[in-house]
């Protein structure tokens, strides 16, 4: 590798990135312009000293990229794949692609004149007007639109800044105070008063969606058997959304969703009666390789002391390829205990149950996901089929992930239900 700036981002990845290559794939790193290799212990500390500093570096170039970007934004030249509506022709340079550009404006005009967006949806999909990325036309691709600047002729970048929580590893959006603008008149779709009319619409129904929108009890547990994704809510009706929203999906099934929750949790209940003494079995295993692993980390960390101890007296090969072989092995375990820390707590599991239907939606989901992985719920010919994967230990029971409905009889799966009017 050339430089350390090029390893990682921040001073967390760095020392995740150095321990995964150092321990698992056991091969050294060599920064060739700075010759510091991660095998020389000496090294070691010199890398992560040159980490701290590199963060600053790699803020500067972010700037510098910035003013970059600026200089290129202000001659008017686009400095990415072409939104929708628009081509590249030549490099940088958009023109107005005119047959997307009409679908723009119809759905600023439609949405701003107070039609749904479900609807909308629904209508693009069925005339097969072609979508900007997906296969299909969704909710987010036209709110996606309808929030975009370029549409009204301007050009708006450094509006967010992106980056990675450390913690949830999940993508998170921070508004900045001074993105660059840049008016382009020549790639205007829409009027200022439609696209702010539209826009004000949709921060408003934001707000309301956001109250409205309600975690449920089977929220991200039942998936349509047709098209893979999870079923929602709609009233007590549970139902797949795809099909309602967007008519991409064939399966109108409509089921009471009272019905199937309380059916569920009282199978649930009753196939851990019928299996108590096996389950209990299992989980007081987990429970016990858990204590043998904690009681393991003890004694190698007790040893790892001594051994580090005998190093700083008499410094050897032998003795520092002895540390960091244990070094090894307690990452490892500490590991397994974490895993391990989190797995099923049968009784207080099973005290939850009983009680899950009087508990609020959000704790009733958490309770549900300790025993099921996923319900799938298909149908054929006026059949309802209905599959459920339960978790650890449940599923060690029967031996097999899926379990059967109807007394849920191992191994046998599908619920053969006759679908009810209604
Ligand atoms: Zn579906």
């Amino acid at each position: 590798m050339e430089h350390t700036s090029r390893l990682a981002r921040d001073g967390l990845e760095l020392r995740r990135l150095l321990n995964e290559f150092r321990f698992v794939y056991r091969i050294p790193i060599i920064f060739v312009s700075q010759n510091l290799r991660t095998d020389r212990e000496q090294d070691l500390a010199i890398i992560k000293l040159f980490n701290i500093v590199d963060e600053q570096y790699v803020e500067a170039i972010r700037i510098a990229t910035r003013r970059g970007l600026e200089g290129v934004l202000k001659e008017g030249r686009w400095v990415s794949v072409a939104p929708y509506g628009y081509r590249l022709v030549g490099k940088g340079v958009l023109e107005i692609n005119e047959e997307e550009a009409r679908v723009v404006k119809e759905i600023f005009e439609r949405y701003a004149n107070g039609e749904g967006m479900r609807s909308i949806v629904y209508d693009l999909n069925r005339r097969g007007v072609k979508p900007p990325k997906a296969k299909t036309w969704s909710q987010s691709s036209i709110s996606n639109i309808i929030q975009r600047e370029l549409y009204k002729g301007l050009f708006v970048w450094g509006k967010y800044k992106y980056f990675v929580d450390p913690i949830t590893g999940r993508k998170k959006k921070v508004p900045q105070d001074n993105p660059v603008v840049v008016p382009v008149p020549h790639l205007k779709i829409v009027d200022e008063h439609i696209w702010e009319k539209a826009n004000q619409r949709l921060r408003e129904q934001r707000r309301t969606t956001k109250r409205v929108r309600k975690m449920h009890p089977l929220y991200q547990i039942v998936r349509c058997g047709h098209c893979g994704d999870f079923m929602g809510r709609d009233g007590n009706k549970l139902t797949c959304l795809n099909y309602r929203n967007k008519k991409t999906c064939d399966n109108p099934i409509r089921l009471d969703y009272q019905f199937l929750y309380k059916w569920l949790v009282g199978n649930l209940k009753q196939y851990i009666l019928l299996n108590r003494e096996k389950i209990e079995k299992i989980a007081r295993n987990l429970k016990a390789k858990d204590k043998g692993y904690k009681e393991e980390l003890t004694r190698m960390k007790a040893k790892l002391e001594n051994l580090m101890e005998l190093y700083a007296e008499r410094p050897s090969p032998y003795l520092k390829e002895k540390i960091r072989e244990y070094e090894l092995k307690i990452e490892k375990l500490e590991e397994l205990c974490k895993r391990q820390e989190a797995e099923f707590d049968f009784d207080k599991a099973l005290r939850n149950l009983e009680k899950v239907l009087r508990l609020d939606a959000t704790e009733a989901n958490k309770i549900l996901r300790m025993f099921v992985n996923e319900v799938v719920i298909s149908e054929k010919h006026g059949i309802i089929d209905l599959r459920i994967k339960t978790t650890a230990p449940l599923s060690t029971v029967v031996g097999v992930k899926e379990m059967g409905c109807p007394g849920l009889e191992p191994g046998t799966c599908g619920l053969r239900v006759r679908r009810s009017a209604d």
